[in-house]
């Protein structure tokens, strides 16, 4: 399996104030920042490190250095995680990549993209609901095709369909999540979910 759902009472707590349809956006944004650190630190675990020497005030001693990580927000809720990656990982490069998915189709329909070549990098790519993974996949083969071979996407919840097909088309991309939801309701909207993370996160309800 390529998902991972975080299991920490912090992140239970934020998921349950971005549930919560009595949220404020301010309040929602906050909470959306506390539990993409827990996504962050899940998700970084296996980045690769390499030792430096470096010379604490009482002597010399072996620390570690991060390589290369480059952040893709998926646009525009993945913005809503974008904070807690740059405080987390400040020396992270930001690719934007810009989806909005068909009402009718649910399909996803390109309309801005910006990426730096990925090409050794660890990607973290931050799109917070997996519903269908028509925008996860396509986001998927956006930084494939700009050279990323190792590949996390930061996720707040996931449908069972949108787990699905990515393990279908990106078996190799790992999923980090902080809850896996039941099902997808006739307009491709997670249940119980949270609603339009998008909507939700910038007060355009
Ligand atoms: N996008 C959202 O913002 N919410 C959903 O439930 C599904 C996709």
């Amino acid at each position: 399996m390529n998902l991972t759902v975080i299991d920490h009472p912090l992140a239970r707590h934020y998921l349950t104030v971005l549930r919560d349809k009595d949220t404020e956006p301010e309040q929602f944004r906050s909470a959306a920042r506390g539990l993409t650190y827990s996504l962050v630190l899940e998700a970084t675990k296996r980045l690769p490190i390499e030792t430096v020497e470096i010379e604490s005030p009482m002597e010399r001693t072996t620390g570690y250095e991060i390589a290369d990580v480059v952040a893709v927000a998926v646009l525009r809720a993945g913005l809503g995680m974008l904070d807690a990656v740059l405080e987390m990982i400040p020396n992270c490069t930001v690719g934007f990549a810009g989806v909005q998915r068909d009402e009718e189709t649910a399909t996803p329909q390109e309309y801005y993209a910006r990426l730096p070549d990925l090409s050794g990098a660890s990607v973290l790519i931050l799109e917070p609901m997996l519903a269908t993974g028509g925008s996860l996949s396509w986001a998927v083969d956006k930084v494939k095709s700009s050279g990323a071979t190792d590949i996390t996407a930061l996720c707040v919840v996931t449908a069972p369909d949108g787990v699905k097909r990515m393990y279908e088309d990106h078996p190799d991309t790992h999923i980090v999540a902080a809850a896996h939801d039941r099902e997808l309701n006739d307009q491709f909207y997670i249940l119980p979910g949270l609603g339009d993370m998008g909507d939700r996160l910038f007060g355009t309800l």
